[in-house]
């Protein structure tokens, strides 16, 4: 049985962009005045763009194991194993950076516009980091299921900050894949973090141009006792040049 196609397949970064936009939209609505009977219905609508977002990052992240692998000369299918959607970790996670966030702001007398932003940077956050666990969790499920790749290497986008930069560096090319599940790394997302597992068949396997810069910056930094302070340092004076 062939699985239909979708009509418009989104990217990883066209999903998130699209969740982004979506709960901003969302947050417009909530009521100053009325925040705690404002909030249920963003909840819900917001809970229902995630779980199609989530659910097309599975797909994406699948499509992505199924060519990698066969581009590897792997015939024959992957098992599939994608991520679960669990709706009941996403309710506390986003009223605590809504309404919670907007609350505390506005107890600390920020300005309205302003106690209203800095809760919409967390929802966003939020929301993008719980839709984008769908394509995550199922790289990582589908590698430890498979039996067939390396491992998986962590992909952060092009300046993307320091710390994400060093665990893409860190431990070479490739991650076992017996450690694949266990490592803590790849299920340490941030809010606003673009990095994504990439599943890795090949030994000859080469990260992108600016994970190969960050390794080379890493190699020539000493370290004065902390690792990541040094790195970090390094690496926002490499940017701002
Ligand atoms: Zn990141």
């Amino acid at each position: 049985m062939t699985r239909p196609a979708l009509a418009l397949k989104l990217t990883r970064r066209e999903l998130n962009t699209a969740v982004a936009k979506a709960t901003q939209d969302l947050w417009d609505s909530i009521d100053l005045d009325n925040i705690d009977a404002s909030w249920p219905a963003i909840l819900d609508a917001l809970i229902g763009i995630i779980a199609e977002a989530h659910g097309q990052g599975v797909e994406i992240a699948e499509d992505e194991y199924r060519t990698a692998r066969l581009a590897a000369g792997i015939l024959g299918d992957p098992p599939f194993a994608p991520a679960t959607f669990r709706v009941d970790d996403l309710r506390e996670a986003l009223t605590i950076n809504g309404p919670i966030a907007l609350k505390v702001a506005l107890r600390r007398r920020q300005s309205r516009e302003r106690a209203i932003a800095v809760a919409m940077s967390r929802l966003v956050g939020t929301s993008t980091r719980l839709a984008a666990d769908g394509a995550r969790r199922t790289t990582l499920n589908m590698v430890a299921a498979d039996g067939r790749s390396l491992g998986w290497a962590r992909i952060p986008r092009p300046g993307a900050c320091a710390f994400c930069m060093m665990l893409s560096t860190r431990g070479g090319a490739y991650k076992s894949r017996e450690s694949a599940l266990q490592t803590k790394d790849g299920l340490s997302y941030h809010a606003h973090c673009g990095c994504y597992p990439e599943p890795v068949f090949d030994d000859n396997w080469q990260p992108p141009k600016h994970v190969r810069e960050a390794e080379k910056l890493y190699a020539e930094t000493p370290t004065n006792g902390d690792a990541i302070k040094s790195f970090r340092a390094a690496y926002e004076a490499a940017q701002n040049t």
